[in-house]
């Protein structure tokens, strides 16, 4: 069984405190949890994907504009991993692949289906934020898609707890 884990969103604007668009301590307390799942596939040589959100500022033709506060703006500190996370990324740069996304699938508009497929990979495992929001939609993409998926319930959060719940529910 070839393996991959995403880790999605987990950046700075989406788990920091003062981030532009967080989900604060639900997303805090992933840290340890998605650093060492990290750590583990890293060791079993299989791969690890970080995928976020990039956005323009003042892009005027984005739907997220009319739902969500800016967030994850190209050039700035919160699309930076958060805490650990963005330690252990720098640490192993050529190992660990980073994407960029616009949209709410790590799916979306990205050659991660390629990427995956290149390396022959069957089972993906899902890790970040949010749960009801960009790890439901990326899971939709792997399931009609034919991945396996394995939704890391220690390793997912939102700023909504019942949404969050909601989502885990549809596995
Ligand atoms: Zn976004």
């Amino acid at each position: 069984m070839n393996k991959a884990l995403l880790v999605v969103d987990y950046t700075v604007d989406f788990v920091a405190i003062d981030g532009a668009l967080t989900c604060g301590e639900p997303g805090i307390a992933l840290e340890d949890y998605i650093v060492q799942l990290t750590e583990d596939f890293l060791k079993q040589q299989q791969p690890v994907f970080v995928i976020n959100d990039l956005h323009e500022k003042d892009d005027p033709y984005h739907p997220e504009n009319a739902l969500f506060p800016p967030h994850n703006i190209r050039g700035t500190a919160g699309r930076n991993l958060y805490g650990k996370m963005n330690d252990l990324y720098k640490a192993h740069k050529q190992k660990i692949i980073g994407l960029d996304k616009t949209r709410y699938s790590a799916f979306a508009g990205t050659d991660l289906d390629i990427q995956l497929r290149a390396r022959g990979i069957t089972e993906i495992h899902l890790t970040g934020v949010c749960t009801d929001i960009c790890i439901l939609h990326t899971a939709v993409d792997a399931y009609n898609k034919g991945y396996k998926i394995i939704i890391h319930q220690g390793g997912v959060a939102s700023f909504n707890p019942a949404g969050h719940n909601w989502a885990l529910s549809q596995q």
